[in-house]
């Protein structure tokens, strides 16, 4: 689908809101679930939470009914609090204390994942009975945002914590995350491959496995295309047709960017435009720390979009934040080009940035305010 920002456009010219501001059209939201659920039929959703926990927007995925990956306490309480039946909820960060443990099982979440005995042993104590999925890592192409090595064990470990978790009294599946932001389908082949083979290792030591999480990482266009919702969903159908050839797996996946990135705009103002050599720089109010923390090695290129018309040639400018932090900077490398013309007080929209940008933002850092999410549409603030 591609997003027109009709509504978001709509909303900016009649309240003009300080900028910066984040405007997420929850109309767009829904329909992205719905087209999620149509491209994986049968396949149990869980949105991932901190891509954009706003609340109209867990709404908005409640009511396409979905069910929520949690990392911790209060993004379970937060996704109840929205009317999530806790039985949608799955507790998808392997790092948790066995007290969170405790508190989400309470609350009756029986999904988890794992990737690591002592954590294991804390879901078997604090969680007993439930599903857990043990996270294996891939040797796979790195994606735009890489986990790196921090999740998942070998996958010979990932069989020990398989026997473990059957043995401690829980159901244990297996999951893989490709990396946040993967355009390469491949890394979903060599996930199911993993998973195919541990399952059959499983099943030769006498514990059945049901559960393929395959995780999030479907990747969502900026200046670049990537491959289109059907084609990720076609890949993923012809890996487990190759791999799982006798009785295919009960499958979770937990999509994040995908759902809620197009779905949003970011309203930013020009600061201040100065000259330095051979490029001018343009300092915004937005910045790595108030939103734009994927521009972390300028992973995420976002379009930079003049609000007010602008007449004459346009030339590369460097893209920095408005804080006292030399790591504030944006983009130096990967080139831009703004209008001559572009002054303080000029506007620049950001479309696309729905995911991982409200989420990010710091609390005050030199007194600036995390950034400011509205939403419209039907389940809008007003
Ligand atoms: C962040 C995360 C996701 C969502 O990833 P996207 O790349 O946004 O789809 C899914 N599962 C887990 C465990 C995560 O940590």
């Amino acid at each position: 689908m591609c997003a027109d920002y009709h509504r978001i456009r709509r909303f900016l010219e009649e309240r003009d809101p300080p900028t910066p501001c984040l405007v997420v059209d929850t109309d767009v939201v829904a329909a992205r679930a719905a087209e999620f659920r149509v491209a994986f039929p049968g396949a149990l959703i869980r949105y991932a939470v901190k891509a954009n926990p706003a609340p109209p927007v867990l709404d908005a995925l409640v009511a396409a009914g979905l069910g929520f990956d949690v990392a911790g306490p209060a993004e379970v309480a937060l996704c109840l609090e929205r009317g999530a039946d806790p039985a949608d909820l799955a507790y998808g960060n392997p790092i948790k204390k066995p007290r969170d443990i405790a508190y989400a099982y309470e609350r009756g979440v029986r999904e988890f994942t794992s990737d690591a005995a002592d954590d294991v042993d804390h879901l078997g104590r604090h969680a007993p009975g439930s599903a857990v999925s043990i996270r294996v890592v891939l040797e796979a192409p790195d994606s735009v945002t890489p986990f790196g090595r921090k999740f998942g064990c070998e996958p010979a470990e990932a069989l020990d914590l398989v026997l473990r978790a059957a043995a401690g009294g829980l159901r244990p599946g297996i999951a893989f995350h490709v990396g946040s932001q993967q355009p390469d389908l491949a890394a979903w082949e060599i996930g199911i491959a993993t998973a195919a083979k541990l399952f059959a290792e499983a099943a030769a030591q006498g514990v059945t496995l049901t559960r393929l999480n395959l995780g999030g990482g479907f990747a969502t266009a900026h200046r670049t295309a990537v491959p289109s919702l059907t084609s990720y969903a076609a890949k993923i159908a012809s890996a487990l047709a190759t791999h799982f050839p006798g009785e295919r797996p009960e499958l979770m996946l937990e999509p994040g960017r995908v759902l809620v990135a197009d779905a949003g705009l970011l309203r930013t103002e020009v600061v201040l435009v100065a000259p330095r050599g051979e490029r001018r720089w343009v300092y915004l109010d937005i910045g790595r720390y108030n939103g734009l923390a994927e521009a972390e090695n300028e992973a995420i290129a976002y379009r930079f979009e003049p609000v007010e018309p602008h007449a004459g040639p346009s030339r590369p400018v460097v893209l920095a934040g408005p804080t006292c932090d030399g790591d504030d900077v944006l983009y130096q490398r990967t080139p831009y080009e703004l209008p001559l013309s572009l002054r303080t007080g000029d506007r620049l929209d950001l479309p696309g940035t729905g995911a991982y940008t409200a989420s990010y933002a710091s609390v005050g850092f030199n007194g600036i305010e995390p950034l400011r999410t509205c939403c419209v549409g039907r389940w809008g603030d007003d």
